[in-house]
């Protein structure tokens, strides 16, 4: 039997009898003691349970750098796009402009944000990979000053690449402007200090590095901001400003609070405190990427990125060229052998994606590409190389 223990020598076995690995970008596979915290309910309204939101707060908050007090945690329920929705419609003011850098489906899905709260928006669109770029954005910014925000993913999930969210703000502040940031896939596993990147607000969710379980994300803002956030929001359930204000004043959160969720996310937050925090899941996730990738590569897969933009989050593969290959084949036996792999978002190339986050190590990623190579092996697909396009696609990113 499992002890559930929250140390980082914890074991990455499967996650219970017969249940797969999801290699996919939350919902992940989570500890068995995160699980078996949600066997007990708790009363919203009661002391223990204001105790664990104060404490989850507080050490969501601790991981931002937040050593003068400057910035506060708000939870919000609903999934990652509630809060990208939260954020986007309590910091932007009604007359305010955004600049979205979108280099997938989730820039994208922040500028279709933006239409539905019937705020000036601009679309910086880079495609289905390619990073905006500093200098880029400083141009954009400098030819119309009416933008007031500029929006940034942090790690783009729909193809992996990590953007370059330092150089962003240094051209963003530069022209005078505020950036928000949605680091949903990335924070807890990469770092996001506020005094090496300066930022006005930025959302993740429970379900990503952290490794809980969904029902709830949280919004992480200048103190400031959230003050200048009364009375904007369009919406009564997304108003961060009201959330905050009534967490502040009663220690509950103003609706029904996911309880286990939340029981569930402190348990997450203390096996990632063991586990060395950012710096500590930082590297498990690069140690879980860098043996999948060299793994992939042996098998003859190519990766979309070039190793500079590879994020330790989640890798995109081009799905290999022969004729014998079906990705609805491969997923079926990749599930098989236990292993949960996702659908690629490239609109260019056919492609394929493994997660590097959740409760698993390297020898459970050296398993991974052992899986791919028997699955190969079963398709008869002797080559794994992706076909021409692909390659030329990939050469539209400059080292
Ligand atoms: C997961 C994710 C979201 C939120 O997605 P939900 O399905 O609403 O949880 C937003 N942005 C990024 C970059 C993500 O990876």
């Amino acid at each position: 039997m499992r002890t559930g223990s929250a140390t980082a020598s914890e074991d990455f076995e499967p996650p219970a009898l017969g249940e797969p690995y999801l290699l996919t970008p939350g919902p992940l596979t989570t500890a068995y003691a995160v699980k078996q915290t949600m066997l007990r309910d708790w009363g919203s309204w009661d002391g223990d349970f204001r105790a664990m939101t104060a404490d989850l707060r507080r050490r969501l908050l601790a991981l931002t750098g937040d050593t003068k007090s400057e910035f506060d945690c708000v939870p919000m329920q609903g999934s990652g796009s509630f809060c990208v929705e939260a954020m986007l419609g309590s910091f932007v003011p009604r007359d305010g402009k955004v600049l979205v850098l979108a280099n997938g489906a989730y820039g994208l899905r922040a500028a279709q944000t933006m239409q539905y709260l019937g705020r000036a928006h601009t679309l910086l669109d880079k495609g289905d990979y390619l990073p905006p770029r500093g200098d880029e954005v400083a141009a954009i910014l400098d030819a119309d000053p009416a933008i007031t925000h500029v929006i940034a993913i942090h790690c783009e999930t729909s193809s992996g690449i990590l953007n370059p969210v330092a150089e962003i703000s240094k051209a963003v502040y530069s022209r005078g402007r505020k950036l928000l940031i949605d680091s949903m896939s990335a924070f807890g596993a990469i770092p996001l200090d506020i005094n090496d990147i300066r930022y006005e607000a930025m959302v993740s969710s429970a379900n990503k590095c952290i490794e809980g379980v969904p029902g709830f994300g949280f919004v992480i803002a200048r103190k400031s901001e959230l003050e200048a956030a009364k009375g904007r929001s369009h919406s009564l359930s997304l108003d961060v400003h009201a959330q905050w204000a009534a967490m502040e004043k009663t220690g509950q959160w103003r609706f029904t609070p996911p309880t286990h969720v939340v029981a569930a996310f402190l348990e997450a937050l203390r096996i990632h405190e063991a586990e060395g925090g950012v710096a500590g899941r930082g590297a498990r996730y690069e140690r879980n990427r860098d043996v999948m990738v060299a793994g992939m590569r042996a098998l003859g897969f190519e990766t979309l990125l070039s190793d500079r933009w590879l994020s330790p989050i989640i890798v995109t593969f081009f799905c290999p060229a022969h004729a014998n290959f079906a990705f609805d084949r491969f997923y079926e036996l990749m599930k098989e052998k236990g292993f949960i792999i996702y659908p690629g978002k490239l609109t260019v190339v056919e492609s394929f994606r493994i997660g590097c986050i959740g409760r698993m190590d390297e020898h459970v990623m050296r398993r991974v590409v052992d899986a791919a190579g028997r699955s190969l092996a079963e398709m008869n697909v002797p080559d794994a190389a992706p076909p021409r396009t692909a390659l030329d696609e990939r050469a539209k990113l400059a080292a």
